[in-house]
């Protein structure tokens, strides 16, 4: 699938649409997400231009990939919800029609704060 330029999460990088910032550095942006599903729902975008998870491991370069790991790990630890200084959460990211996107720019949610549950319904 080809990256469309008007998906909202390009909206909210390029600034033309506000959001909750949580983190940002050169490889991510991190923002509470509008409908949070659990106590804590973060999203963690990359700043490429990325439609799904196949798309970044075909595309990306080696530091994006770093960079967005990282930059999982950071929101986590702001967020206290890393193992480190809360419970644990749990990384999630839809990819394509099964997988339940809905929005085609490359994004991880971040579930915490509370017990996640079942890891399919
Ligand atoms: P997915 O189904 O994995 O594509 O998830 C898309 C997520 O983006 C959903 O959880 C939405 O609630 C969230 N979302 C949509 N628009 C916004 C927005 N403007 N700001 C923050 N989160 C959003």
């Amino acid at each position: 699938m080809k990256y469309d330029d008007q998906n909202i999460f390009a909206k909210i990088l390029r600034g033309e649409i506000p959001c909750k910032k949580i983190y940002e550095d050169e490889f991510v942006l991190s923002f509470h997400d509008i409908n949070p599903q659990k106590k804590v729902h973060a999203l963690v975008i990359p700043k490429g231009k990325y439609v799904d998870l196949d798309d970044f491991c075909q595309n990306a370069s080696p530091k994006e990939m770093t960079g967005l790991l990282k930059g999982i790990n950071i929101v986590a630890k702001k967020l206290g919800i890393s193992v480190d200084g809360g419970k644990g959460y749990r990384a999630l990211s839809n990819i394509g029609e099964d997988g339940g996107q809905e929005v085609s720019h490359l994004h991880f949610h971040l579930f915490g704060g509370e017990k996640i549950g079942k890891m399919v319904q």
